[in-house]
Protein backbone atom coordinates (compact mmCIF):
# COMPACT_ATOMS: atom_id res chain seq x y z
CA UNK A 1 0.00 0.00 0.00
CA UNK A 2 1.52 3.39 -0.76
CA UNK A 3 2.25 5.84 2.16
CA UNK A 4 0.93 9.44 2.05
CA UNK A 5 1.45 12.05 4.83
CA UNK A 6 -1.72 14.50 5.16
CA UNK A 7 -0.43 17.70 6.85
CA UNK A 8 -3.78 19.80 8.95
CA UNK A 9 -6.19 18.15 10.01
CA UNK A 10 -9.42 20.80 9.09
CA UNK A 11 -12.20 19.60 7.26
CA UNK A 12 -10.21 19.32 3.69
CA UNK A 13 -7.32 17.43 5.08
CA UNK A 14 -9.61 14.80 7.53
CA UNK A 15 -12.07 14.56 4.16
CA UNK A 16 -8.82 13.10 2.39
CA UNK A 17 -7.73 10.88 5.21
CA UNK A 18 -11.25 9.09 5.06
CA UNK A 19 -11.88 9.11 1.58
CA UNK A 20 -8.18 7.51 0.62
CA UNK A 21 -7.78 5.32 4.27
CA UNK A 22 -8.31 1.98 2.41
CA UNK A 23 -6.42 2.58 -0.52
CA UNK A 24 -2.98 3.60 1.19
CA UNK A 25 -1.46 3.72 4.51
CA UNK A 26 -2.53 7.65 6.03
CA UNK A 27 -0.98 9.48 8.74
CA UNK A 28 -2.02 12.97 9.39
CA UNK A 29 -0.23 15.56 10.99
CA UNK A 30 -1.71 18.48 12.96
CA UNK A 31 0.41 21.70 14.54
CA UNK A 32 -3.09 22.15 17.02
CA UNK A 33 -3.70 20.18 20.55
CA UNK A 34 -6.44 19.34 18.61
CA UNK A 35 -8.81 18.66 15.10
CA UNK A 36 -10.76 21.42 13.36
CA UNK A 37 -9.03 24.50 12.18
CA UNK A 38 -11.08 26.94 11.42
CA UNK A 39 -14.21 24.96 12.27
CA UNK A 40 -13.38 24.98 16.03
CA UNK A 41 -14.73 25.31 19.40
CA UNK A 42 -13.29 27.24 21.97
CA UNK A 43 -14.39 25.89 25.64
CA UNK A 44 -13.79 28.09 28.56
CA UNK A 45 -15.52 25.92 31.12
CA UNK A 46 -19.05 26.72 31.71
CA UNK A 47 -19.03 28.37 27.83
CA UNK A 48 -18.14 27.55 24.68
CA UNK A 49 -17.78 29.48 21.65
CA UNK A 50 -18.02 28.74 17.59
CA UNK A 51 -14.93 31.14 17.23
CA UNK A 52 -14.39 30.21 13.24
CA UNK A 53 -16.61 29.27 11.19
CA UNK A 54 -20.58 29.73 11.96
CA UNK A 55 -22.60 27.72 10.11
CA UNK A 56 -22.57 26.25 6.16
CA UNK A 57 -25.19 25.74 3.54
CA UNK A 58 -25.21 22.45 1.71
CA UNK A 59 -25.22 23.12 -2.21
CA UNK A 60 -22.71 20.76 -4.02
CA UNK A 61 -24.77 17.28 -4.11
CA UNK A 62 -21.11 15.02 -3.34
CA UNK A 63 -20.99 17.29 -0.42
CA UNK A 64 -25.22 16.73 0.30
CA UNK A 65 -24.25 12.93 -0.16
CA UNK A 66 -21.22 12.99 2.48
CA UNK A 67 -23.53 15.05 5.16
CA UNK A 68 -26.67 13.28 5.05
CA UNK A 69 -25.67 10.11 7.79
CA UNK A 70 -24.42 13.01 9.81
CA UNK A 71 -28.17 14.68 9.36
CA UNK A 72 -29.40 11.82 9.78
CA UNK A 73 -27.80 11.17 13.01
CA UNK A 74 -28.47 14.60 14.61
CA UNK A 75 -24.53 15.05 14.68
CA UNK A 76 -25.54 18.14 12.02
CA UNK A 77 -28.57 20.14 12.59
CA UNK A 78 -29.74 23.17 11.19
CA UNK A 79 -29.81 26.47 12.82
CA UNK A 80 -32.75 28.88 11.66
CA UNK A 81 -32.07 32.31 13.55
CA UNK A 82 -33.39 35.77 12.90
CA UNK A 83 -31.10 36.99 11.15
CA UNK A 84 -30.96 40.99 10.82
CA UNK A 85 -29.24 43.62 9.26
CA UNK A 86 -27.80 46.67 11.82
CA UNK A 87 -26.48 49.66 11.43
CA UNK A 88 -25.67 52.49 13.54
CA UNK A 89 -28.56 55.12 13.73
CA UNK A 90 -30.57 52.93 11.81
CA UNK A 91 -33.59 50.71 12.65
CA UNK A 92 -32.52 46.79 12.07
CA UNK A 93 -33.47 45.01 9.00
CA UNK A 94 -35.03 41.41 8.42
CA UNK A 95 -32.38 39.74 6.63
CA UNK A 96 -33.64 35.86 7.19
CA UNK A 97 -32.12 32.93 5.33
CA UNK A 98 -34.58 31.25 2.38
CA UNK A 99 -32.25 28.25 2.56
CA UNK A 100 -30.66 25.71 5.43
CA UNK A 101 -27.75 26.49 7.28
CA UNK A 102 -26.35 23.33 8.95
CA UNK A 103 -23.97 23.45 12.21
CA UNK A 104 -22.24 20.62 14.09
CA UNK A 105 -24.16 19.65 17.59
CA UNK A 106 -22.65 20.03 20.46
CA UNK A 107 -19.91 22.55 18.61
CA UNK A 108 -18.62 23.65 15.69
CA UNK A 109 -15.55 21.11 15.56
CA UNK A 110 -18.58 17.89 16.28
CA UNK A 111 -18.12 16.99 12.67
CA UNK A 112 -14.60 17.30 12.51
CA UNK A 113 -13.87 14.97 15.59
CA UNK A 114 -16.30 12.39 14.18
CA UNK A 115 -14.27 12.17 10.96
CA UNK A 116 -10.89 11.92 12.76
CA UNK A 117 -12.03 9.25 14.28
CA UNK A 118 -10.27 5.79 13.57
CA UNK A 119 -7.90 7.70 11.38
CA UNK A 120 -3.57 7.84 12.50
CA UNK A 121 -3.49 10.93 13.69
CA UNK A 122 -0.49 13.09 15.55
CA UNK A 123 -1.67 16.48 17.22
CA UNK A 124 0.86 18.90 18.73
CA UNK A 125 3.27 18.41 15.50
CA UNK A 126 3.91 20.99 13.22
CA UNK A 127 6.03 20.27 10.26
CA UNK A 128 8.51 22.96 9.48
CA UNK A 129 10.24 21.39 5.75
CA UNK A 130 9.58 18.30 3.91
CA UNK A 131 12.38 16.79 2.24
CA UNK A 132 13.10 13.96 -0.79
CA UNK A 133 15.52 11.07 -0.10
CA UNK A 134 15.67 8.18 -2.27
CA UNK A 135 12.90 9.01 -4.22
CA UNK A 136 10.77 9.25 -0.71
CA UNK A 137 9.41 11.59 1.28
CA UNK A 138 9.99 13.01 4.96
CA UNK A 139 9.12 15.67 7.14
CA UNK A 140 10.55 17.60 9.55
CA UNK A 141 8.50 18.45 12.74
CA UNK A 142 9.45 21.72 14.77
CA UNK A 143 10.58 19.69 17.81
CA UNK A 144 13.03 18.27 14.94
CA UNK A 145 12.07 15.29 14.53
CA UNK A 146 12.27 13.62 10.62
CA UNK A 147 9.27 10.99 10.01
CA UNK A 148 8.73 9.06 7.02
CA UNK A 149 9.43 7.44 4.75
CA UNK A 150 5.86 8.61 2.84
CA UNK A 151 5.55 8.07 -1.21
CA UNK A 152 3.06 11.01 -1.31
CA UNK A 153 2.69 14.38 1.10
CA UNK A 154 -0.40 15.91 0.98
CA UNK A 155 -0.79 19.60 2.71
CA UNK A 156 -4.38 20.54 3.16
CA UNK A 157 -3.16 24.31 4.88
CA UNK A 158 -3.85 27.46 3.91
CA UNK A 159 -2.15 29.02 0.96
CA UNK A 160 0.55 31.25 2.10
CA UNK A 161 1.74 28.66 4.81
CA UNK A 162 1.64 25.97 1.33
CA UNK A 163 3.85 28.18 -0.48
CA UNK A 164 6.27 28.59 2.78
CA UNK A 165 6.10 24.24 3.06
CA UNK A 166 7.05 23.11 -0.58
CA UNK A 167 9.57 23.22 -3.23
CA UNK A 168 9.32 25.77 -5.51
CA UNK A 169 8.73 23.80 -8.23
CA UNK A 170 4.95 22.72 -6.96
CA UNK A 171 4.14 26.10 -5.99
CA UNK A 172 5.16 28.42 -8.70
CA UNK A 173 1.72 27.30 -10.15
CA UNK A 174 0.41 30.46 -10.72
CA UNK A 175 -2.84 29.71 -9.08
CA UNK A 176 -1.57 29.04 -5.72
CA UNK A 177 0.89 32.16 -5.61
CA UNK A 178 -2.19 34.67 -6.39
CA UNK A 179 -4.66 33.77 -4.05
CA UNK A 180 -5.31 36.43 -1.16
CA UNK A 181 -6.69 35.02 1.99
CA UNK A 182 -7.98 37.79 4.75
CA UNK A 183 -8.19 37.77 8.30
CA UNK A 184 -10.53 37.98 11.01
CA UNK A 185 -10.52 38.79 14.53
CA UNK A 186 -13.43 37.25 16.93
CA UNK A 187 -14.46 38.63 20.25
CA UNK A 188 -16.18 36.09 22.43
CA UNK A 189 -18.50 37.22 25.96
CA UNK A 190 -20.68 35.73 28.17
CA UNK A 191 -23.48 37.98 29.96
CA UNK A 192 -25.15 37.60 32.89
CA UNK A 193 -28.74 38.33 31.79
CA UNK A 194 -30.43 37.09 28.64
CA UNK A 195 -29.85 39.75 25.23
CA UNK A 196 -32.50 42.03 25.26
CA UNK A 197 -32.85 42.10 21.33
CA UNK A 198 -34.99 39.76 19.27
CA UNK A 199 -32.16 38.18 16.70
CA UNK A 200 -30.02 35.59 17.02
CA UNK A 201 -27.48 36.90 13.87
CA UNK A 202 -26.88 40.36 12.63
CA UNK A 203 -24.65 41.05 9.53
CA UNK A 204 -23.45 44.99 10.49
CA UNK A 205 -22.93 47.63 7.72
CA UNK A 206 -20.20 50.34 8.07
CA UNK A 207 -18.49 49.40 11.10
CA UNK A 208 -15.40 47.02 12.12
CA UNK A 209 -18.24 44.58 12.80
CA UNK A 210 -19.32 42.09 9.97
CA UNK A 211 -21.02 40.03 12.10
CA UNK A 212 -22.27 38.71 15.08
CA UNK A 213 -24.01 35.70 16.47
CA UNK A 214 -25.72 34.58 20.00
CA UNK A 215 -23.86 31.39 20.50
CA UNK A 216 -25.99 29.96 22.95
CA UNK A 217 -29.35 29.92 20.20
CA UNK A 218 -27.54 27.32 18.16
CA UNK A 219 -28.84 23.83 18.58
CA UNK A 220 -27.44 21.46 21.14
CA UNK A 221 -25.02 24.32 22.98
CA UNK A 222 -24.83 25.11 26.38
CA UNK A 223 -28.00 27.04 26.18
CA UNK A 224 -28.51 28.51 29.63
CA UNK A 225 -25.05 30.53 28.82
CA UNK A 226 -25.85 34.20 27.08
CA UNK A 227 -22.77 33.93 24.77
CA UNK A 228 -22.23 36.10 21.82
CA UNK A 229 -19.26 35.85 18.71
CA UNK A 230 -18.77 39.05 17.41
CA UNK A 231 -16.71 38.99 14.17
CA UNK A 232 -15.10 41.85 12.86
CA UNK A 233 -15.16 42.76 8.72
CA UNK A 234 -12.03 41.23 6.71
CA UNK A 235 -10.92 44.42 5.37
CA UNK A 236 -10.92 46.31 8.64
CA UNK A 237 -9.35 42.71 9.87
CA UNK A 238 -6.35 43.00 7.59
CA UNK A 239 -5.36 46.82 8.24
CA UNK A 240 -5.63 45.79 12.37
CA UNK A 241 -3.86 41.99 12.00
CA UNK A 242 -1.16 43.26 14.34
CA UNK A 243 -3.15 45.39 16.58
CA UNK A 244 -3.01 44.08 20.71
CA UNK A 245 -6.26 41.78 20.88
CA UNK A 246 -6.68 43.59 24.00
CA UNK A 247 -7.15 46.84 22.21
CA UNK A 248 -9.57 45.14 19.24
CA UNK A 249 -11.81 43.95 22.29
CA UNK A 250 -12.07 47.97 23.46
CA UNK A 251 -12.49 49.14 20.18
CA UNK A 252 -15.29 46.18 19.33
CA UNK A 253 -16.89 46.85 22.70
CA UNK A 254 -16.98 50.37 21.76
CA UNK A 255 -18.33 49.53 19.01
CA UNK A 256 -20.87 46.98 19.99
CA UNK A 257 -22.43 49.62 23.01
CA UNK A 258 -22.92 52.12 20.09
CA UNK A 259 -24.94 49.95 18.14
CA UNK A 260 -27.10 47.78 20.36
CA UNK A 261 -26.98 50.91 22.76
CA UNK A 262 -26.58 48.24 25.56
CA UNK A 263 -23.92 48.12 28.37
CA UNK A 264 -21.22 45.46 27.64
CA UNK A 265 -19.17 47.16 30.56
CA UNK A 266 -19.26 43.82 32.75
CA UNK A 267 -19.33 41.06 30.55
CA UNK A 268 -18.99 37.40 32.65
CA UNK A 269 -16.04 36.38 30.06
CA UNK A 270 -14.32 37.74 27.43
CA UNK A 271 -11.85 36.82 25.24
CA UNK A 272 -10.50 37.85 21.63
CA UNK A 273 -8.95 35.39 18.88
CA UNK A 274 -6.86 36.23 15.71
CA UNK A 275 -7.71 34.33 12.61
CA UNK A 276 -4.76 34.82 10.40
CA UNK A 277 -6.50 33.25 7.11
CA UNK A 278 -10.40 33.92 7.10
CA UNK A 279 -11.69 34.65 3.76
CA UNK A 280 -10.38 33.96 0.50
CA UNK A 281 -11.54 37.01 -1.89
CA UNK A 282 -9.12 35.31 -5.00
CA UNK A 283 -8.91 31.29 -4.50
CA UNK A 284 -7.17 29.80 -7.02
CA UNK A 285 -9.55 29.00 -9.33
CA UNK A 286 -8.92 24.78 -9.23
CA UNK A 287 -10.06 22.18 -7.10
CA UNK A 288 -6.83 21.34 -5.75
CA UNK A 289 -3.76 20.53 -7.30
CA UNK A 290 -1.49 17.30 -8.12
CA UNK A 291 2.01 17.03 -9.63
CA UNK A 292 1.98 13.08 -9.95
CA UNK A 293 5.64 13.23 -10.43
CA UNK A 294 6.86 14.98 -7.58
CA UNK A 295 4.23 13.11 -5.55
CA UNK A 296 2.59 15.91 -4.00
CA UNK A 297 -0.83 17.50 -3.51
CA UNK A 298 -2.62 20.29 -2.14
CA UNK A 299 -5.89 21.22 -1.07
CA UNK A 300 -7.97 23.48 1.18
CA UNK A 301 -10.52 26.19 0.75
CA UNK A 302 -8.72 28.45 -1.09
CA UNK A 303 -8.31 26.75 -3.85
CA UNK A 304 -12.17 27.30 -4.40
CA UNK A 305 -13.43 29.62 -1.76
CA UNK A 306 -13.52 30.77 2.17
CA UNK A 307 -16.23 27.63 2.72
CA UNK A 308 -16.57 24.62 4.37
CA UNK A 309 -18.56 23.61 1.46
CA UNK A 310 -15.21 24.46 -0.81
CA UNK A 311 -12.68 22.71 1.57
CA UNK A 312 -14.51 19.61 1.20
CA UNK A 313 -14.86 19.36 -2.31
CA UNK A 314 -11.07 20.57 -2.95
CA UNK A 315 -10.20 17.49 -0.59
CA UNK A 316 -12.99 14.96 -1.93
CA UNK A 317 -11.92 15.84 -5.77
CA UNK A 318 -8.28 15.37 -4.77
CA UNK A 319 -8.60 12.07 -2.76
CA UNK A 320 -11.15 10.94 -6.25
CA UNK A 321 -8.33 11.93 -8.61
CA UNK A 322 -5.85 10.10 -6.39
CA UNK A 323 -7.76 7.10 -6.52
CA UNK A 324 -8.36 6.99 -10.21
CA UNK A 325 -4.73 7.25 -11.16
CA UNK A 326 -4.07 4.43 -9.15
C1 LIG B 1 -13.65 33.68 11.46
C2 LIG B 1 -14.08 32.71 10.40
C3 LIG B 1 -15.42 32.64 10.04
C4 LIG B 1 -15.83 31.73 9.05
N1 LIG B 1 -17.16 31.60 8.78
C5 LIG B 1 -17.57 30.64 7.92
C6 LIG B 1 -18.97 30.36 7.77
O1 LIG B 1 -19.80 30.93 8.47
N2 LIG B 1 -19.32 29.41 6.85
C7 LIG B 1 -18.39 28.71 6.12
O2 LIG B 1 -18.77 27.85 5.30
N3 LIG B 1 -17.06 28.93 6.29
C8 LIG B 1 -16.65 29.86 7.17
N4 LIG B 1 -15.30 30.06 7.38
C9 LIG B 1 -14.34 29.34 6.52
C10 LIG B 1 -14.17 27.87 6.97
O3 LIG B 1 -13.87 27.82 8.33
C11 LIG B 1 -13.03 27.28 6.14
O4 LIG B 1 -13.37 27.40 4.77
C12 LIG B 1 -12.74 25.80 6.41
O5 LIG B 1 -12.86 25.47 7.77
C13 LIG B 1 -11.33 25.54 5.90
O6 LIG B 1 -10.97 24.17 6.09
P1 LIG B 1 -9.55 23.66 5.60
O7 LIG B 1 -9.45 22.23 5.94
O8 LIG B 1 -9.34 24.05 4.18
O9 LIG B 1 -8.46 24.53 6.44
P2 LIG B 1 -8.24 24.68 8.01
O10 LIG B 1 -9.49 24.50 8.75
O11 LIG B 1 -7.48 25.95 8.18
O12 LIG B 1 -7.29 23.44 8.36
C14 LIG B 1 -5.89 23.49 8.21
C15 LIG B 1 -5.23 22.79 9.42
O13 LIG B 1 -3.83 22.69 9.18
C16 LIG B 1 -3.14 22.94 10.38
N5 LIG B 1 -1.78 23.35 10.00
C17 LIG B 1 -1.42 24.50 9.37
N6 LIG B 1 -0.09 24.49 9.14
C18 LIG B 1 0.38 23.31 9.61
C19 LIG B 1 1.68 22.73 9.65
N7 LIG B 1 2.75 23.35 9.14
N8 LIG B 1 1.83 21.51 10.24
C20 LIG B 1 0.74 20.85 10.75
N9 LIG B 1 -0.51 21.37 10.74
C21 LIG B 1 -0.69 22.58 10.17
C22 LIG B 1 -3.98 24.02 11.06
O14 LIG B 1 -3.73 24.04 12.46
C23 LIG B 1 -5.40 23.56 10.71
O15 LIG B 1 -5.94 22.71 11.71
C24 LIG B 1 -14.87 30.93 8.38
C25 LIG B 1 -13.51 30.99 8.77
C26 LIG B 1 -13.13 31.87 9.77
C27 LIG B 1 -11.68 31.88 10.22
Amino acid sequence: MKRIAIIGAGISGLTVANQLKHHATIQIFEKSRGVSGRMSTRYADPFQFDHGAQDFTVRDPDFKDFLAPYIESGLLQEWQPKRVLLEQGKPALDRSWSDSHYVPVPGMNALCIKLAEDLDLTLNTEIINIEQKSGAWFLETKANNSIGPFDWVITSIPALQTIKLLPASFTSHSAIKDVVMLGCHSVMLAMEDPFPWSWQAAIVKNSPIAWMAVNSSKPGRRAKQNTLVVQTDNQWAEAHIETDPTEIQSIVIKELTALLSYDFSKPTYITTHRWRYADTPQSAGADYHLDHTLKLGACGDWFIKGRIEAAFLSGHRLAQKIKSTG
